[in-house]
């Protein structure tokens, strides 16, 4: 199934309430962290400039600096394929894995392996796909999808991995970190060491010197990329950058933003195949070249994919990822959604937002993502059908009369007050009242539903 069809006729599931709280929390702390680190930087708003203006150039000339790359690999031994879609990317992993009889792969943490649903496809072809990233490799035993595009099982508590560790894997109960990590690193070792190829993401490409660049914490990506005798690492085009002078500006910036770190444990990057080894690199366009045309959000496609914009996104921090549908969640979601999958299969997301313009403030690449979920509204109701229209017509004309005098106020606040009370015991609740409630959860309605009501009977203590 593509992320297309996925995002119109799947069930995301829902949070546990509590899971949710886990991930609004979280996030809420990992952003206090960013922003410190921010604040720490004297020259914090010429960073963002200058990483604006490497990828306003890099998004400027990017035919040409893919060719420039993609020369430079092929010289050092690389092979460099080409995928103009979801569909030819998987088609090419499947190729490179038949050629070398493969059976099982362990996989780095790779964004892009879930946007063309590569796991999917390795299954449906008998071969085995291992996620090695903690978080991944969690969310995989879980059989869900990622809540964060850089921590991906952020709304799990650690003594719900310990079960899930228990009933998977038959291990003893523990909520220890250390002795959870412990688990997952003596399952993985002997998969690294049995995997027939290994495949990963690429946080940068250097067109220049046909070099590219993985960053990590674990020693995952190290061991998936080295240890087996193939490596495939997917490139979505826009992750390349000019000059290798750009790149320590990016390994400042996207370790901070991302996970509150000066730098990652470990840098990885990959100069060609050592002996004896095969290395391939897919180039996948998926609607990114169609996205370089849209002059509205092109700079989209600056985004480092450091999940700032998340963490900081008060709509994101309540819903969790799963609401927005597919890969990508909060406000970078919404305009990559609307964009790589269409606005009309996407199109109640630009409402997902309460545009206080949170996101713009922050994003390091300086992507003003605020004005561009405004446009996509404007297209999502010119697109809209002259009955949805009508229907819009006939709510916001009676919101505006209401809003006319205090008794049409309390009125309409009276009658949402009671017709809120039946909307639970709906029989299409919740699933069928469209998109929206397919991964969301309505909250619980409060007894004293106004603030109005709220106020009289605190007035009267
Ligand atoms: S849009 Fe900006 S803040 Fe959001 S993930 Fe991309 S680079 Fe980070």
């Amino acid at each position: 199934m593509s992320g297309a069809e996925f995002l119109v006729n799947e069930t995301h599931g829902l949070y546990e309430p509590h899971g949710l709280k886990v991930l609004s929390d979280t996030s809420e702390r990992v952003a206090q962290t960013n922003l410190e680190m921010c604040w720490a930087i004297d020259d914090w708003s010429k960073w963002r400039q200058a990483a604006h203006d490497i990828k306003a150039y890099t998004v400027a000339h990017l035919d040409q600096l893919l060719d420039q790359f993609a020369r430079n690999l092929e010289q050092k031994g690389v092979t460099v394929l080409w995928a103009e879609d979801a569909a030819e990317a998987n088609r090419l992993v499947l190729e490179i894995a038949k050629k070398n009889q493969v059976k099982t792969v362990v996989k780095a943490k790779s964004m892009l392996s879930e946007e063309i649903e590569l796991n999917h496809t390795l299954s449906e072809h008998g071969i085995t796909a291992l996620e090695t990233d903690l978080g991944e490799y969690i969310i995989q035993l879980a059989h869900q999808r990622p809540t964060h595009i850089v921590m991906p099982a952020l709304h799990l508590k650690a003594a719900e991995i310990g079960q899930l560790f228990t009933d998977k894997l038959g291990e003893p109960f523990t909520a220890e970190h250390r002795e959870l990590t412990m688990i997952a690193r003596k399952r993985l070792r002997k998969e690294f060491l049995t995997a027939d190829m290994g495949i990963s993401g690429i946080n940068f490409g250097v067109a220049e010197t046909g070099s590219f660049c993985l960053i990590e914490n674990e020693g995952n990506i190290g061991l998936s990329t080295t240890v087996p005798k193939v490596h495939v690492a997917l490139m979505g085009i826009e992750k390349i950058l000019p000059k290798l002078e750009h790149l320590p500006l990016f390994l400042n910036i996207l370790p901070r933003m991302g996970t509150g770190q000066k730098l990652t444990s470990y840098t990885h990057v990959f100069n060609g195949p050592t002996q004896g080894r095969e290395m391939y690199v897919i180039l996948v366009d998926n609607g990114r070249t169609r996205m370089i045309e849209e002059p509205e959000f092109r700079t989209m496609l600056y985004c480092l994919r450091c999940g700032l914009c998340l963490n900081n996104c008060p709509v994101y921090r309540h819903v969790g990822a799963w609401a927005y549908g597919w890969v990508y969640p909060g406000p970078m979601g919404t305009v990559l959604t609307s964009n790589l999958v269409g606005l009309e299969k996407a199109s109640s997301l630009p409402f997902a937002s309460s545009l206080c313009g949170a996101c713009s403030e922050i994003c390091p690449a300086k992507i003003d993502l605020a004005h561009m979920i405004i446009r996509l509204r404007r297209k999502a109701i010119e697109q809209k059908t002259k009955a949805r229209n009508l229907l819009d017509v006939f709510i916001w004309k009676g919101y505006a009369w209401a809003m006319r005098g205090k008794f049409r106020y309390k009125l309409l606040m009276t009658g949402m007050k009671i017709g809120m009370r039946f909307v639970p015991f709906l029989p299409w609740h919740p699933n069928k009242l469209g998109q929206w409630t397919r991964g969301r959860a309505l909250p619980e309605i409060p007894k004293e539903s106004s603030f109005r009501d709220w106020w009289k009977k605190r007035e009267k203590k």
